[in-house]
């Protein structure tokens, strides 16, 4: 399945024998489970308002140990409707951690407040609390950890700082279903957490989101925004609030619920290999695997995140990417540069001009100086090796750490 790692072949990249023949487990993964439920909602006739939205919603909540659930049509609005939820207004600022989708900083500009970068720890790669204390502002409203990789931000600390500052917590969880911290599920640490079903998500339906909740009054007002405002148990063409409609449809819910018959196995069996991965890596020089949190008593994979030394390698992470690749991992650089680097940031203050931008136009904005220099570095040096390789077998990690191995022991060989 794969040469040994003392081979004395060349880098892949440079003619050798790759270390990896194998295929990887391909995602998704589905089976009998999604196909029956799928026909049995197209046959049904029931393609909205079934039984079958709300049995996922009533599974994810188990599986996550909340309350309540909102579903939706994905991440993004998810996080939208949980701050318009939890009360967040046009020009409330709110702390969001620059490495991130931008989803986590672009929901906070579609409802009109204002984000506000704090940077990382570099060990966990999300949100420092010392600096999040830094950016705290009287307009401070909210702030949006995210459990990035499906490693968890430091919540003890997190909700002291919420709590002496009168700060809500909303907990992007986009990869952390099944993570848990001291017990307790993501996203049920705050006043609210939100998940992705996007097509590369450790659970999917192609597209899809959840909003969890331990209050119900804040469930029914999401769950109001999800259907054009209609208030729980008014009639049809009552709208007493501004919603949309972001419903999720029994198809989705089918194909999700066909997930859920997974995701614990895959849960653990992503966490075993990532475990058996940091023993093969630990003492590689140059290579930092993810730091272990003490307080997280169970870990979902979304994302293998390790950190490279350049220079003590000798090469650039860009390269080490490429040669990696051609080894046979399917690795990559992940977000290469931190959320207000995006043009969308920086032209900020140039005005409505620029579009979607138009929502900060008016808010005396300019995230052209804003730097967190962790985050910057996080961005330069991150391998990210997907959730898909991490469902492999034995021999399959072992292809994996020796691929590693033989790209560090032959790193300068290719420099920068
Ligand atoms: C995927 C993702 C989102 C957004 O989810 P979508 O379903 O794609 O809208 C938000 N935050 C993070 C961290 C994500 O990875």
């Amino acid at each position: 399945m794969f040469s040994t790692p003392k081979t004395a072949s060349p880098l892949a990249l440079q003619g050798g024998e790759p270390v990896c023949k194998t295929t990887w487990p391909t995602w998704p993964v589905f089976d009998d489970a999604e196909r029956s439920l799928l026909a049995e909602t197209l046959n049904s006739g029931q393609w909205w308002f079934g039984a079958k939205v709300k049995r996922f919603e009533a599974e994810f909540v188990a599986f996550q140990g909340s309350a309540f659930a909102v579903s939706c049509t994905n991440g993004t609005t998810a996080i939208e409707m949980g701050l318009r939820g939890i009360g967040v207004n046009e020009g409330d600022e709110v702390i969001v951690p620059p490495y991130s989708f931008i989803a986590t900083a672009s929901a906070v500009v579609t409802i009109g407040a204002i984000p506000v970068f704090a940077d990382i720890r570099p060990d966990t790669l999300c949100l420092d609390p010392q600096d999040v204390e830094r950016k705290i502002t009287r307009r401070t409203k909210a702030i949006i950890p995210v459990h990035v990789a499906g490693g968890m931000a430091d919540m003890d600390e997190l909700a002291q700082i919420a709590q002496r500052n009168g700060l809500q917590i909303l907990e992007d969880a986009a990869h952390a279903w099944g993570s848990q911290w001291k017990g307790r599920g993501a996203g049920t640490l705050g006043r609210c957490g939100t998940f992705s079903f996007q097509a590369t998500k450790n659970i999917t339906a192609g597209e899809g989101g959840i909003l969890v909740t331990e209050d119900e009054a804040l469930a029914d007002i999401c769950r109001s925004f999800t259907h054009c405002g209609r208030r729980k148990g008014s009639a049809w063409y009552d709208h007493d609030y501004l919603g949309s409609n972001l419903r999720l449809t029994e198809f989705q819910a089918a194909v999700l619920l066909g997930q859920m018959t997974r995701l614990e196995s895959q849960t653990l069996k992503r966490q075993a290999n990532a475990r058996q991965l940091d023993q093969l890596l630990g003492g590689l020089k140059g290579i930092r695997a993810p730091a272990a949190a003490p307080k997280m008593t169970r870990r979902s994979y979304h994302l293998y995140i390790m950190r490279l030394d350049e220079a003590a390698l000798g090469v650039s992470r860009d390269r080490f990417v490429e040669a990696l690749n051609a080894e046979g991992v399917p690795a990559s650089k992940g977000w290469y540069r931190p959320l207000y680097a995006n043009g969308v940031f920086q032209r900020a203050h140039l005005g409505p001009a620029h579009g979607i931008t138009e929502p900060l136009a008016d808010k005396n904005v300019n995230y052209t100086a804003v730097k967190c220099p962790v985050c910057e570095q996080v961005c330069r040096d991150a391998v990210w090796i997907p959730q898909n390789v991490l469902l492999t077998d034995d021999a399959g990690i072992r292809a994996v750490a020796a691929a590693i191995e033989k790209v560090v022991a032959r790193a300068s060989d290719l420099g920068f």
